[in-house]
């Protein structure tokens, strides 16, 4: 696959090197810290209702989301130190469950772009909420190609058929939306918008393949919306509004 560049010209809309300074501070994420604390609240976590995201809306959130993969790729944002695995003690091997996403992004959608959505939806919250104390600049343990990466499912699965593990088989990605299944359920997402689609045959034998060659312990195949919280659905519309007519596709092996 063919990855989408990061776009050369980011400022039309935003002002870079503000934000690109910002994230100095190693506590850029907390909701007073300005400018990213409140950006991250108004454009990815307490969004205003549909109605009122408006065109501009979007375009300022998508350059705040490619600054932050770039700053991510280059290794300037201020992170924590965690060690590998620092996190997973609780991960459950041999997996037992397949979780299955799609991304809500283009089908060329780069690593980095992926990871920085990860970081602000998924980590965020958690180290704002001081789940493992309050204060610590951002951390996962987790490591692809040489940095943290804060991408919560393990394989990414291209529509061409290409794939990649971008999360270790130790490690937990935060992707199911409920921590037991978290811990014993390996993750694919495929990249792509699903919400009103379904995958492509590449990508869907692909899964089938990685499936049968590395989890045939799998006994189970969820798509995200079908993952229960205590007692409930998950309130996700995730792999997409067709995940009934392409679900029985995938093969338990
Ligand atoms: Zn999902």
């Amino acid at each position: 696959m063919e990855f989408r560049k990061i776009p050369e010209q980011l400022e039309s809309l935003i002002n870079i090197s503000e934000l690109e300074a910002a994230l100095e501070n190693p506590l850029w994420y907390l909701s007073s810290s300005k400018p990213w604390g409140p950006i991250i609240d108004q454009y990815y976590l307490n969004p205003s209702d549909e109605g009122s995201k408006t065109a501009e809306w979007e375009a300022k959130k998508l350059e705040y989301t490619w600054l932050l993969a770039k700053m991510l790729e280059d290794q300037k944002v201020a992170l924590g130190a965690w060690e590998p695995y620092y996190n997973d003690d609780e991960r459950v091997l041999p997996q037992k469950i397949a979780v299955i996403h799609h991304t809500s992004t283009w089908e060329d959608t780069p690593i980095s772009y992926i990871d920085a959505l990860g970081l602000v939806r998924l980590y965020v919250p958690l180290f704002r909420d001081g789940v493992w104390g309050r204060n610590q600049p951002i951390s996962s343990g987790h490591f692809y190609q040489g940095r943290q990466l804060f991408v919560g499912y393990h394989w990414l699965v291209y529509s061409d058929g290409t794939s990649i593990q971008v999360l270790d088989d130790n490690c937990m990605g935060f992707q199911a939306g409920d921590l037991s299944t978290n811990n014993q359920s390996i993750s694919f997402a495929c990249v792509g918008d699903l919400q009103d689609s379904t995958p492509t045959a590449y990508a869907i034998e692909e899964i089938n393949r990685i499936l049968q060659q590395k989890y045939v312990q799998v006994t189970t195949i969820f798509g995200h919306r079908d993952v229960l919280h205590q007692g409930k659905h998950v309130n996700t519309i995730c792999p997409g509004n067709r995940w009934e007519e392409w679900k029985d596709s995938l093969i338990i092996p």
